[in-house]
């Protein structure tokens, strides 16, 4: 018989509703999205039909779903976990809110719940203040917990997986798109979703977030890939920097110079420094080697439910780094029309440093043309 994993989401409600408390805020209200599934498991649909979560600071938490998605909730066991309404097609499903926000002096919304339910929020609480759920489900979803980073582990482990099956193919020829698709279908061999598949290729890859095209992978171009996927509800976003044939002098020695500043930040990582020293720690190599204008974007990203969340790795950002937080680190070198280079792992703060979950080689990788 198998031992049922333990289910983290009672202790999750339980500390959101001892935050909720302690913030002086009657209630949260979320949607679909990262909130609603760390908190109970449901991976729910955005629709116009409101699924809503109101987790009140003195009372139990109650989930409004439509009638015609209680089957699917149910699947997913959140109707276990939660107690639930399940409203019908003609019903109101703001009457079954707003007794739970009777009285209420301040409400949390999701920061992704639609303006059309906030609005209708805001009416089951007259004269409630409304604050931003990210500021209380924050600094809970920072610190990602065992299974959180063993997901977040096998994440990495599938792009890393296409990041190598990248490393033999021959791709001259082919587009930028034909390559996107193919890098999209490899993740789905573990994912349960593709989030993006960026490849910019040649004078493209001086754009970090350019739009695959019907450009032609040709000899000499640098090829930058960037791709995640979902594994368990948990993001992974790789980079890799590709050439098709020998590289020319310029690209081999920004390239270096890249992976020195990616080295850098990740030796930087550990508990007690900033969030800010880790985004320095990069952003000096590239500075010092004379790119300091080409490196346009932050050093790094939280990543766990959400591609991009908290912590972000970025100058001023005085946020210390502790145990469990987990994010990108993706220096990068744009030199416009002629190419870009790009590196990006998945790096988790251990107890004394540092544990990077992608393994995928980092150096400039030589296709065959
Ligand atoms: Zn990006
Ligand atoms: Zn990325
Ligand atoms: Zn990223």
């Amino acid at each position: 018989m198998m031992v049922p994993m333990s289910a983290p989401y009672a202790d999750r409600l339980a500390a959101l509703a001892s935050v909720l408390r302690s913030a002086g805020v009657s209630a949260l209200c979320v949607g679909p999205g990262a909130d609603l599934r760390y908190l109970t498991g449901y991976d729910a649909l955005p629709l116009e039909r409101p699924t809503v979560l109101i987790v009140p600071a003195e009372a139990e938490p109650l989930l409004i779903v439509p009638l015609l998605e209680r089957a699917r909730a149910a699947s997913q066991g959140v109707l276990d976990r939660v107690a639930a309404h399940a409203y019908g097609e003609t019903e109101d499903p703001w009457s079954v809110v707003r007794p739970l926000l009777r009285g209420a002096s301040s409400v949390a919304v999701g920061d992704r719940l639609w303006a059309t339910f906030v609005a209708r929020v805001s009416e089951c609480a007259p004269g409630a203040r409304l604050e931003m759920a990210s500021s209380l489900t924050g600094p809970l979803r920072i610190r990602k917990d065992k299974a959180e980073v063993e997901a977040l582990r096998e994440s990495a482990r599938i792009a890393d997986g296409v990041a190598l099956r990248l490393a033999s193919m021959r791709v001259g020829g082919m587009t930028e798109r034909e390559l996107s698709v193919l890098i999209g279908d490899a993740l789905l061999s573990g994912c349960e979703r593709v989030n993006f598949a960026i490849v910019a290729a040649g004078e493209n890859a001086a754009s970090p977030h350019h739009e695959p095209g019907a450009r032609v992978v040709r000899p000499g171009d640098a090829i930058v890939c960037d791709f995640g996927g979902t594994f368990e509800g948990y993001g992974s976003d790789i980079t890799r920097t590709f050439v098709v044939g020998a590289p020319s002098a310029a690209l081999s020695s920004v390239h270096d110079v890249v992976a020195r500043a990616h080295a850098a930040a990740v030796a930087a990582v550990r508990p007690g420094v900033t969030a800010s020293s880790v985004d320095d720690a990069a952003r000096s190599v590239i500075a010092a080697a004379g790119y300091g204008d080409a490196f346009v974007h932050r050093t790094g990203h939280g990543i766990g439910l959400e591609e991009h969340e908290d912590p972000y790795i970025v100058e001023g950002n005085s946020l210390v780094l502790e145990p469990g937080m987990a994010f990108s680190i993706e220096p990068g070198i744009y030199l416009e029309g002629r190419f870009g280079v790009r590196i990006e792992d998945i790096v988790v703060v251990t107890a004394d440093g540092v544990d990077v979950l992608n393994e995928a080689l980092r150096s400039l990788v030589v296709l065959e043309p």
